[in-house]
């Protein structure tokens, strides 16, 4: 029998609170503690991943290794554990029903009835076990996203229930994270939404062993008293979370509040030694203490919202730490960018990035943001459709392509400098069917890319269905705008660079999803430091 434990982590009274960052902190202080840990999430919607969803309706699609396209908290649970998960650790309702439905069409559950208890349930039991049976871990986190109490979430929440009878307490727990509201008008902290929401667990069966209780002010030890007494956990197993000025200051803040003591205590796993937090300190030191500042534009199309955006503004995090500068990024609508306005808007930034998208909104403006940047000297990094807006730019502005273009944006355009690939012609289906995940590209001798990866061969996760004509290649390099990264297999273009420019990098993959804490993404650090270069110009 495995010997893994699980954890399981709900949510009450509020969405928003910040399960994945409670998830990843408490992961963190036990993988400190020399646990082998994975952490997973279970999203109770319809759609069988996120892929097909809207940055506005769930921020930033997360692209594993294995060309899983998931929840950003899973970008969470990498940069705080610098360990990559997988297909595995991302579920959807959608994804569950789906392989039930398919187990029912080959007939295999011999002429029952197919049921949400037990065939949903056994299909969600069965994902979340995957993860403890690969003997890869100690202990598996499970988030469930939601609210508890929500009818989309009840098949996990029973799920849970009946795991937690089959492992029995030692082997799995339950953390149930949820808010204390403060009233100003009558200037108290409220415990009777965290009392309801306890209770709607109970009422499914569930006793909650931990309360994280998120909160904007100190809980006093009277309330955690009576949240222990009417929440029926023990006074040590109420655990404070106190709105934090970085997410980063949260594994620091739980080990103070106990949550890793008591949860070993709780699991019978031993809690003789200490988290050794060293590299994470000095880390968070260097976040905290910068020696300078850079201002980054990031220009994009989804910037109302801070989430469209996440893994990049993490990656900018890890490579300012890393210089020892503060990065403030600058978010510009690109679609409200023109010739007229642009001088005025990007001429105080020390480097511009153009942002990954789809579709034809905004892209003028990312190609102006791009020509500022070419011919400013400004350090420039094009992420996937920003490689693909420097190639149109560069097409347009430099070979005299006046008409040139993606085929994305205008399939009839007579110079279709970036093209759909060839296996995506006939592909149909919108989820799950971009080129995916990690491919291999090799770096040109003597680029900007290969001193700043000082390798000569490197894999990234890709995310796109349109790539650079290889058709224009000649024509582009002898004007200037060199391919210095390439597909070894398939010949695709995957960077492009300006040799005479100061910094000037676009690439079709995206490396935000590989910046963790313990190992800065070296683009975004090159880059942050190029920008720092033309700060003190
Ligand atoms: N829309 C572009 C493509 O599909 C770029 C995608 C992206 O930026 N992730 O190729």
């Amino acid at each position: 029998m495995s010997t893994t434990k699980y954890i399981f982590v709900t949510g009450g009274v509020s969405s928003s609170l910040g399960k994945g960052i409670i998830a990843a902190s408490l992961a963190k202080l036990l993988q400190a503690r020399g646990y082998r840990v994975t952490i997973q999430k279970l999203d109770p919607y319809i759609n069988v991943d996120p892929g097909t969803l809207n940055p506005y309706e769930h921020g930033e699609c997360y692209v594993t290794d294995d060309g899983a396209e998931t929840d950003l908290d899973l970008g969470h649970y990498e940069r705080f554990l610098n360990v990559p998960t997988s297909q595995a650790n991302n579920v959807t309702t959608g994804r569950i029903y789906q392989s039930v439905i398919e187990k029912e069409r080959r007939g295999e559950f011999l002429g029952k009835t197919v049921q949400v208890v037990p065939h949903i349930t056994n299909e969600i039991k069965e994902r979340i076990q995957i993860l403890g049976n690969s003997g890869d871990y100690d202990i598996v986190i499970t988030e469930i996203g939601g609210t508890v109490g929500d009818i989309e979430s009840l098949p996990y929440i029973e799920s849970v229930r009946q795991l937690k009878w089959e492992l029995g307490d030692d082997n799995a727990l339950v953390i149930h994270l949820t808010l204390v509201p403060y009233l100003s008008a009558a200037g108290e902290l409220k415990t009777k939404p965290t009392q309801h929401s306890v209770k709607t667990l109970m009422e499914s069966g569930i006793k909650a062993d931990i309360l994280v209780c998120r909160t904007e002010h100190e809980l006093s030890e009277d309330l955690r008293r009576k949240l222990a007494l009417f929440c029926n956990v023990q006074y040590e197993a109420v655990i404070q979370s106190i709105d934090a000025s970085t997410i980063y200051d949260v594994p620091n803040m739980m080990y103070d509040e106990g949550l890793d003591r008591v949860t070993l205590k709780k699991l019978n796993l031993s809690n003789s030694s200490e988290p050794n937090l060293k590299q994470w300190n000095e880390f968070l030191h260097r976040h905290k203490n910068p020696k300078a500042e850079v201002t980054i534009g990031l220009i994009g199309k989804y910037v109302e919202l801070q989430d469209s955006y996440k893994s990049i503004l993490e990656a900018f995090i890890h490579a300012g730490a890393e210089n020892e500068v503060s990065v403030n990024v600058v978010s510009v609508h690109s679609e409200h960018l023109d010739a007229k306005s642009i001088d005025k808007t990007l001429s105080g930034l020390n480097g511009i990035l153009v942002a990954p998208g789809f579709g034809e909104r905004g892209i003028e403006g990312k190609i102006e943001a791009v020509r500022y940047a070419r011919e400013n000297n400004m350090p420039f990094f094009g992420i996937c459709l920003g490689m693909q807006m420097a190639v149109i730019e560069y097409s347009r502005n430099v070979l005299g392509l006046k008409q040139a273009n993606s085929t994305e944006m205008d399939f009839n355009t007579p110079d279709k400098v970036i093209d759909l690939m060839e296996e995506q012609k006939t592909i149909t289906d919108k989820g799950g069917t971009m080129r995916l995940g990690a491919w291999a590209c090799r770096l040109k001798e003597g680029s900007i890319v290969a001193a700043v990866y000082d390798n000569e061969l490197i894999s990234e996760r890709h995310r796109h269905r349109y790539e650079y004509n290889n058709d224009y290649s000649d024509k582009l390099e002898a004007a200037g705008l060199v391919a210095t990264g390439i597909n070894p297999e398939t010949g695709l273009v995957e960077i492009v660079e300006i040799p005479e420019h100061p910094w000037f990098v676009g690439v079709q993959y995206h490396p935000e999803y590989k910046s963790t804490v313990a190992n800065p993404h070296p683009l975004f650090v090159a880059f942050v430091k190029a920008a720092y270069e033309h700060s003190i110009k």
